[in-house]
């Protein structure tokens, strides 16, 4: 069922994958969004994911991060297992701060730009480190300034999200999410809901991102940020992966229909 075109990741061989989904499914009720999902991600990779609207994509990325539980098969992020303990060879649910701790390593970043409305855009980064990590607020700040800086907004650090355009808001977000030191980035869409002159300041922080190490998953309609950053790609349709691979291979010789006919909508 799963059909999968593999080919070599830039990372050597053998070492060991930041992220390894191991035949994942998700039921909603008696919907069955991810049907058998087997992933890796090395540290450092840029995994792109793309497919059409409601081929579980988003549904993949929130398993991760524990938004949501799976039904079946493991995900495992730095070796610990997500969302569960196994104790003897058995299963048994992680609690609530168990699992706070799990998704504080792993940063999100969503379609729509989701900050405080009603704190400033330095106060937005400062919030998790300082409430969640208990930094001091000056430790807080100093490091906010620098990744306020990294995203291209040093001169916005105090302006209301309101005072932003849209991409100022996404690269706020991105910071935010910096700030909390994971190790594992998510991005779901996160260009989408922009007009499309701002897309481009915001692919550039992610691939300055990409450029520094961070371990990535992004899934975007954006082909020529595949193309360009990402380490693989993988194609997924119907809540499978049709196809992964090289993403220069697949843009330019995609294998399956599927692909093939994606591709042509987005090119
Ligand atoms: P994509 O991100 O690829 O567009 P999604 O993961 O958002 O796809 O959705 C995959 C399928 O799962 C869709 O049919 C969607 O309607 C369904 N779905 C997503 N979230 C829920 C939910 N919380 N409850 C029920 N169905 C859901
Ligand atoms: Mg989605």
């Amino acid at each position: 069922m799963t059909d999968t075109t593999s080919t070599a990741s830039p990372v050597p061989a053998g070492v060991k994958p930041l992220v390894d989904i191991q035949g994942v499914h998700k039921f909603f009720g008696e919907h069955h969004v991810l049907k058998g999902i087997d992933m890796s991600v090395k540290p450092g990779e840029v995994s792109v994911i793309i497919g059409p609207s409601g081929s579980g994509k988003s549904t993949l990325l929130r398993c991760i991060n524990l938004l949501e539980t799976i039904s079946a098969g493991r995900i495992y992020v730095h070796d610990a297992l997500i969302g569960f303990k196994e104790i003897n060879g058995k299963l048994h649910d992680l609690n609530t701060k168990q699992i706070a701790g799990q998704r504080r390593e792993i940063g999100m970043v969503f379609q729509r730009f989701n900050l405080f409305p009603h704190k400033t855009a330095l106060q937005n980064v400062i919030e998790a480190p300082t409430q969640v990590k208990r930094q001091s607020k000056a430790a807080a700040k100093l490091k906010a300034l620098e990744l306020l800086e990294m995203v291209g907004l040093s001169d916005r650090a105090n302006f209301y999200p309101a005072q932003l355009s849209g991409g100022q808001q996404q690269r706020v977000a991105i910071a935010r999410a910096l700030a909390m030191e994971p190790e594992l980035m998510l991005f779901d869409e996160p260009t989408s809901a922009l007009d499309p002159e701002l897309v481009g300041d915001v692919l550039e922080v992610m691939k300055k991102l990409a450029k520094s190490g961070m371990t990535m998953i992004v899934v975007t309609h954006e082909i020529g940020f595949a193309r360009e950053v990402g380490d693989t790609l993988t194609f997924m349709d119907g809540g499978v992966v049709v196809e992964s691979g090289n993403p220069r291979d697949i843009i330019a010789n995609p294998q399956h229909d599927r692909t093939k006919e994606f591709l042509s909508r987005v090119l």
